[in-house]
């Protein structure tokens, strides 16, 4: 049976005390007692007999976004949706069971770095429809990483946002300190900032539960789908597929980027090792994150050098998985080109690229002498560079010291040249 089927919530009401958020469930995102808090707030607001301004639940935009200054190629995965089974059983919108018993909302959590992704605050969370703040809380500590037992103060972080017909979106596990300033009663936009994704609550990971209710504070799940009685057509403008596959990240690493997630680290102890410039010779990790893979779809992930040249050429079947990673060591010999390499994962109609470079190391000082060469070329030097020309064939040539960066008379370069002073040797 439906939480929200007709009949029984008719039932419930004639049987008992009409409690329109029905039975909590030990292992929801949220605890019983907030539920208790907002049905009362909300009582109080029907008593002053609030006149919507419309009927109709609003359209919902997607509720996250990359914060500015970020462009990962994806950041999330759809973890759990609503559990429509009202008994023990579990069935999402599609009929699937991609939740779990009691679960009210849709978890998404962020990927493939979500300690890390939360602690440097790559994700906003933002108002799926336009309103006014129902309720809100902050402060609360958003690095719990073990729901059994939940921590003693399961109470999250969050905000509440009533829409125009007195439906409801909650938003969850919210990061301590990062909530919205505005206040209980004002008003905010569709897409306006709200906070950043936490694990603030009963929550294992980083995520957000985006929790929908209708005027009548009944849970209603957003998606459309065969299972879903709780809507007959979706909430959302956009809705996702079921399967979202895609990718979410290529990168390179200095070793295999651990994740936590599944391995019982907890929390901020896994090292993602994120690397960019490396010494001709060493080993180059790449990985690439996929997300929802399904089996039969293959994976590529290719590599070419400065001259454009194929250096690696790879292909992964990954099997059906809600998250998958891709790993390759590459070694960049001493017979490499250094300059710019570019890895390309291809997966599912998606292409996504990620540069690396590699140079000669980095000595103290660099003297380069009547410098030739077919590719793009990246000279780095811990104090300084003295040169006298550059007859570079490639697009371009890159200097980089610390201290000085001297060219001496008569220099010419043959094509793009730049020379940055400081920031050289690093990562
Ligand atoms: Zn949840």
């Amino acid at each position: 049976m439906n939480i929200n089927n007709a009949s029984f919530i008719l039932l419930v009401c004639i049987l008992c005390v009409c409690n329109p958020f029905v039975s909590a469930g030990q292992k929801n995102c949220v605890p019983e007692s907030l539920y208790q808090r907002w049905e009362l707030m909300a009582e109080a607001d029907k008593k002053s007999n609030i006149q919507y301004k419309s009927n109709q639940i609003p359209l919902l935009n997607w509720p996250l976004r990359l914060a500015s200054g970020f462009n990962y190629p994806n950041y999330y995965v759809i973890n759990n949706y609503v559990d429509l089974d009202s008994g023990p059983g579990i069935e999402d919108y599609n009929c699937g069971a991609k939740s779990y018993n009691g679960h009210r909302g849709t978890d998404i959590d962020l990927d493939p770095f979500e300690w890390q992704m939360k602690n440097e605050g790559s994700v906003d969370v933002i108002a799926a429809a336009a309103g006014t703040i129902f309720d809100k809380d902050d402060g609360i500590f958003d690095e719990n990483c073990n729901t059994s037992p939940c921590p003693s103060n399961t109470r999250g972080n969050y905000v509440i946002i009533q829409h125009d017909d007195g439906s409801r979106t909650l938003y969850y596990h919210i990061k301590r300190f990062s909530v919205t300033s505005k206040n209980i009663g004002d008003a905010v936009a569709q897409g306006e900032y709200l906070g950043k994704v936490g694990s603030s609550g009963c929550s294992s990971h980083p995520h957000l539960h985006f929790e929908v209710w209708n005027s009548q504070l009944d849970v209603v799940d957003p998606f459309a789908g065969s299972c879903n009685t709780t809507t007959t057509s979706s909430l959302w403008a956009n809705q996702k597929p079921y399967n979202d596959t895609g990718i979410n990240r290529i990168g390179t690493y200095s070793s295999v980027p651990v994740h936590p997630e599944g391995n019982g680290a907890c929390p901020n102890t896994h090292n993602v090792n994120q690397k960019n410039h490396f010494t001709r010779g060493s080993s180059v990790y790449i990985q690439g994150n996929l997300r929802h893979t399904l089996s039969g779809i293959w994976a590529y992930i290719k590599v070419r050098d400065p001259n454009g040249l194929l250096v690696a050429d790879l292909t992964y079947t990954p099997p059906t998985d809600d998250r998958y990673f891709l790993n390759h060591t590459f070694n960049t010999s001493l017979f490499s080109v250094p300059g710019k390499y570019t890895v390309t994962l291809n997966y599912f109609f998606a292409t996504v690229t990620h540069d690396f470079w590699v140079t000669d190391g980095c000595p103290s000082n660099r003297t380069l002498s009547n410098e030739t060469h077919n590719a793009d070329r990246w000279y780095n030097a811990s104090q300084t560079i003295t040169s006298n020309s550059d007859s570079n064939a490639g697009v371009e040539t890159l200097y980089n010291a610390n201290n000085r960066i001297t060219m001496t008379p008569g220099f010419s370069a043959k094509n793009r040249f730049r020379a940055y002073l400081g920031n050289a040797c690093i990562n």
